[in-house]
């Protein structure tokens, strides 16, 4: 696996020697083995190390109480990489939003969405996004910086932790561009399956497309599921809501899919976001249905969540009905998305970091 090439540890001896934090989240079982003998200790505290912290939830070294005292008084600056709970909000329909604070203080939103057999997490890549599409509330706020391995295996542990049930399901959905931060996320999502247990047939990474970078995705040989955030029928229509769509033609992007589907075999989901009078109209449907002919895929259609910032709205379920129908004459894939968590600006798109009241002693606002 890919984590030592992303991870502090790599870079030099760990510990207190550099005064850099190290951080062990993120990190393999054989890497934790290999680490734990080069600090002189025997390579069975490598198994215990993971153990504490994805099974029992470790937050620092000193946690760690089959630890021998004296050497965990060595590792003053290993991190186990845990974030702190900043807030928590629970909607109506149990979707609860996290916002978490990371070590240099940033805010990240995370998205635990439990159901009757599933519990799901989007997660963040980024803090905050550089895409700037125009109907997303976290590309209004900008960029930030990208997120390390450790902060995005982070929220899936503190979902976990905290409803008290296995996470089933990731979707990369949350802040950010993953593709932007390739390196992280595919660390991080082999971390998530081998170290936390989650099958990578239960994850989707979603992105907007970059130049190449599918391509790229492609070699990385994962069992994820890929979508791609297309939202409009035709270049003219796409570039209006994505400005990177202007360095990357629509008739580009759906190349680089098709290349995908015939290198790895594995279907694309394209998300289209439904807005009213911009890009719902059934002429739109037919002629998204064009590029789509043959292709292994399937759409998923999302209409819209409103944000703050921008003007647009949602269609009438009568428009929505119109679009799925002339999808599906052109016999494409096609299912509706109603994202969760409306209500509490917890759904897609709307992920924003907003400042808000800390949680008090540990207990969390709701
Ligand atoms: N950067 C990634 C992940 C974005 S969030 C990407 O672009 O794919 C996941 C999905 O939610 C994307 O398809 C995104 O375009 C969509 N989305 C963003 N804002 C939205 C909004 N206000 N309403 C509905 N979907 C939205």
């Amino acid at each position: 696996m890919a984590t030592s090439a992303f991870s502090p540890l790599s870079e030099g001896p760990a510990g207190s020697q550099t005064g850099v934090p190290v951080y062990l989240l993120g990190q393999s079982l054989p890497f934790l083995q290999d680490w734990v003998t080069t600090q002189g200790q025997p390579s069975y505290r490598g198994q215990q190390l993971h153990s504490w912290i994805y099974q029992k939830g470790a937050r620092s070294l000193g946690q760690i109480s089959v630890f021998p005292k004296a050497w965990r008084q060595t590792l003053a600056d290993v991190r186990v990489g845990r974030s702190s709970l900043y807030h928590r909000t629970v909607a109506a329909d149990g979707t609860v939003k996290y916002l978490l604070q990371l070590a240099d203080g940033e805010l990240i939103e995370t998205v635990g969405i439990p159901s009757a057999r599933r519990l799901t997490v989007c997660l963040s890549s980024q803090v905050g996004c550089p895409m700037a599409c125009d109907f997303c509330a976290t590309g209004k706020g900008g960029f930030r910086r990208n997120l390390d391995i450790h902060e995005m295996v982070d929220q899936v542990l503190t979902v976990q932790e905290d409803l008290g049930q296995r996470v089933s399901h990731l979707v990369f959905m949350g802040m950010g561009e993953p593709l932007l931060n390739s390196a992280a996320v595919i660390a991080a999502i082999h971390c998530l399956n081998q170290d936390v247990g989650i099958s990578q047939r239960s994850m989707t990474l979603s992105t907007v497309g970059l130049p190449g970078r599918i391509r790229q995705l492609a070699e990385a040989r994962l069992q994820v599921t890929l979508a791609v955030s297309l939202h409009g029928s035709n270049q003219d229509q796409r570039l209006q809501l994505i400005p990177s769509a202007k360095a990357y033609p629509l008739e580009a992007l759906i190349k680089e899919c098709r290349d995908y589907v015939s290198a790895t075999g594995r279907r694309i989901t394209f998300e289209y976001i439904l807005l009213a009078a911009v890009n719902d109209d059934p002429d739109h449907a037919r002629e998204l249905a064009q590029h789509l002919r043959g292709f292994q895929s399937h759409v998923n259609l999302i209409p819209y969540n409103p944000i703050a910032e921008a003007a647009y709205e949602r269609p009438s379920e009568a428009r929505i009905k119109a679009f799925v129908a002339a999808l599906r004459d052109h016999h494409i894939a096609v299912s509706v998305r109603y994202s969760r968590g409306l209500e509490e600006n917890a759904a897609c798109g709307q992920l924003r970091a907003a400042q808000l009241d800390p949680v008090v002693d540990g207990e969390a606002n709701s």
